[in-house]
């Protein structure tokens, strides 16, 4: 460094400063020009301390100085031993000697200051490096800084190149994509194509159906007036064809008779048994009496007998039911219907009423419910609705029994027949069962037979001494024309009419034979009051006439099955079937009104 000789020489002259203590003072005015290198190289103490010092001392050491430079310390100790002691120096000498010493100094000081302003010039010139260096040190940070904006925006480009990569690859795949869909929209521009021809061939279809359309329009509203003309019509004429079934119904006789033969087990027809081959509505029986003398011819006696038809006993049951039909179709239009089979055990009462399963064979009751159903359902195309409840009662000794009973017979109910506040009869606890098809009332019938049965077991024969009553209660109601209609069908199976020996009568054989004849006889009585308008009809007097009440009389049209056995054996009990069914027969029973509400 460049200081560091200027830093020698300050320590040299203090070192020196006692030595030259002396000479200081005389030197002070010499000294002062020197004074501005003293400040010039440092601090102002040492400047002072440098003016004392001894000056020979300082002449061989700024000699040596300038000839070794460096270290001064060793000259001024080699000089202080050479100059020191006690040697005393002339004045002349010391003036000489300090002007030299003077001199010298001065020169060093030229020397100093020279060295001073090169060192000031390097030390300037040092510092103008300083700065320029620092300018380019501020200068290579900025680049620095440039350098690592640059970095990162490097690493940005790497990225912003991946990205493009990845972009680049979504790209070629969105535009593979792209190509499909255009391919896709091709076809389906293609379709839409092909769908609007067909739109434009369906729209002109469209325009000619509806124009169709509105002629069907038309002419279903032209259909609709005249289907409710027709219905109009027709509902006038269902009411004529009543009114008019109604008038032929009493013309024949709102109390009809039927006599129905039973054929021989082994077929054919008995001598005594004569039927009219001209007409069906008459029937002989004939009775050979043989001459209690023997002297006189056999006498034969003929009983007459006229009703409203005769069957034979090659009638069938589809044959049999044609004629009662007419009145079942009376029982629909409102009209209570009573149908009775009167006859003595075994001449064909039950099968008549009932018949045997197989169709051909089958009897009135199912074949009149089955004829009820199929008009029924023909009237509901007019608006009707119909309801149908169906009952079975057996009346056995003057006692009712439910032939529809399910229940334990331990627990079987009592009956009795009540007269409600509009004169309709019910039986109390009987089973009342609501039935909308054939079937349903077959079942009831089933059900019947197997109650019937039940108590025949326990007592013998006990069916032909008791009456069967079927009922089936009609409710039609036509609410587009405000009108109801009600009625009832009662299909009876009497108790044999039988006349019992009078011998063998006893006990409750004897009850039984009382309670039947008691019954159908008066049966006989309320008919015949009925006919002649007697106004005490003793319908009372036994159950089936009370039971029958509204079936019978007035209201009503009544048809009785008279059955005969044909057997040679019969021909008493023959004889009083026919006689009381054409007592029957006789009676005119009042014109009929439809039960119309
Ligand atoms: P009832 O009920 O009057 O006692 P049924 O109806 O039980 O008499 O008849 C007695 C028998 O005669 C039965 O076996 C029945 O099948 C038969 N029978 C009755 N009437 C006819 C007929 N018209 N044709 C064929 N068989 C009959
Ligand atoms: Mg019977």
């Amino acid at each position: 460094m460049s200081r560091l000789p200027v830093m020698s020489s300050k320590r040299v002259l203090a070192e020196n400063a006692q030595d030259l203590a002396p000479a200081q003072k005389r030197l002070r005015k010499d000294a002062d020009p020197v004074k501005p290198a003293a400040t010039v190289i440092g601090t102002k103490r040492p400047a002072l301390a440098a003016t004392r010092a001894p000056i020979c001392v300082i002449k061989q050491s700024v000699a040596s100085t300038t000839s070794k430079g460096g270290n001064m310390k060793q000259p001024v100790a080699s000089t202080g031993t050479k100059t020191g002691g006690t040697q005393k120096l002339k004045p002349c000498d010391l003036k000489g000697k300090v002007s030299d010493m003077v001199r010298n100094y001065q020169i060093k000081v030229k020397t100093l200051n020279q060295q001073n302003e090169v060192l000031q010039d390097s030390v300037s010139q040092s510092q103008r490096k300083i700065v320029q260096v620092e300018k380019e040190l501020q200068i290579q940070r900025s680049q620095i800084g440039k350098l690592q904006v640059l970095a990162g925006v490097q690493d940005e480009l790497e990225k912003v190149l991946s990205d493009k990569n990845f972009l680049q690859k979504e790209l070629t795949n969105v535009e593979g994509k792209y190509r499909v869909m255009e391919t896709l929209r091709d076809s389906q521009e293609t379709e839409l194509q092909t769908l609007k021809m067909k739109l434009s061939v369906q729209e002109s279809t469209l325009a000619r159906v509806q124009v169709n359309l509105r002629d069907f329009e038309e002419e279903v509203r032209s259909l609709k007036e005249t289907v409710a003309q027709q219905k109009d019509e027709l509902y006038a004429g269902e009411m004529e064809r009543r009114r008019l079934h109604n008038t032929i119904q009493e013309l024949k006789g709102n109390i009809r008779v039927f006599c129905r033969v039973r054929p021989l087990v082994g077929g054919g027809l008995p001598k005594h048994v004569q039927l009219a081959t001209s007409d069906n509505k008459a029937i002989t029986l004939a009775k050979t009496e043989e001459s209690h003398t023997g002297k006189t011819a056999d006498t034969q006696k003929n009983y007459n007998f006229s009703f409203d038809r005769v069957f034979g006993p090659r009638a069938s049951q589809q044959e049999v039911f044609e004629e009662i039909s007419l009145l079942v179709q009376s029982a629909l239009d409102g009209y209570n219907v009573c149908c009775f089979a009167y006859g003595q055990t075994g001449s064909g009462k039950t099968y008549t009423m009932e018949g045997d399963e197989v169709d051909e064979t089958r009897g009135v009751i199912p074949r009149a419910v089955q004829q009820i159903f199929k008009a029924a359902g023909k009237l509901g195309e007019q608006g009707w609705e119909f309801t149908f409840t169906a009952s079975f009662v057996e009346i056995y000794n003057e006692t009712l029994r439910d032939l529809l009973y399910t229940g334990k017979s331990s627990k079987r109910p009592e009956h009795e027949i009540r007269k409600t506040t509009s004169n309709e009869v019910t039986i109390t606890n009987l089973t009342y069962e609501r039935v909308s098809n054939e079937d349903q009332v077959l079942g009831l019938i089933a059900l019947a037979n197997q109650n019937r049965s039940t108590a025949q077991t326990a007592q013998n024969d006990r069916s032909s001494r008791s009456h069967s009553v079927f009922q089936l209660d009609i409710e039609g109601v036509n609410a587009g024309r405000d009108v109801k209609c009600k009625s009832t069908l009662c299909l009876v199976d009497l108790a044999g009419s039988e006349r019992m020996v009078k011998s063998q009568s006893q006990g409750d054989r004897f009850k039984e034979m009382t309670a039947i004849n008691g019954s159908l006889s008066n049966l006989g009585i309320v008919i015949a009051a009925l006919a002649n308008k007697e106004s005490y009809v003793p319908y009372r007097n036994s159950k089936l006439t009370y039971l029958l009440q509204g079936c019978l009389g007035g209201n009503s049209k009544t048809l009785m099955f008279v059955n005969i056995a044909p057997e040679p054996d019969s021909f008493g009990e023959t004889l009083n079937s026919l006689r009381f069914a054409s007592k029957v027969n006789d009676c005119v029973i009042g014109t009929a009104t439809a039960n119309k509400k």
